[in-house]
């Protein structure tokens, strides 16, 4: 993954599950160019690495990394229930 997508995937999980500070964060984040990105990422490793995370396409909360496609687990079973009765 480059740093782009990552900082889309960081950012976007930090605004949406993040405190006070994590969200402002994450809205700076939208705003940095490649510099200020490693800037961030290098000086709050442990944020980045808690809000890199992968976003149920359906439903944008936190996935289950191991669906394809990435699904979270509601979206995933709902799915699932959807295929077996035939409906898509
Ligand atoms: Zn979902």
């Amino acid at each position: 993954m480059d740093l782009e997508d990552e900082k889309y995937l960081v950012s976007t999980a930090m605004i949406k599950h993040g405190g006070s500070f994590v969200k402002s964060l994450g809205e700076a984040l939208t705003h940095a160019d490649k510099s200020n990105t490693l800037k961030i990422k290098s000086t709050w490793p442990e944020y980045w690495q808690k809000y890199n995370l992968k976003s149920c396409i359906d439903c944008g909360n936190p996935a289950n990394k191991s669906t394809n496609p990435i699904l979270c687990n509601t979206c995933f079973y709902a799915r699932k229930r959807t295929n077996e009765d035939g409906v898509e």
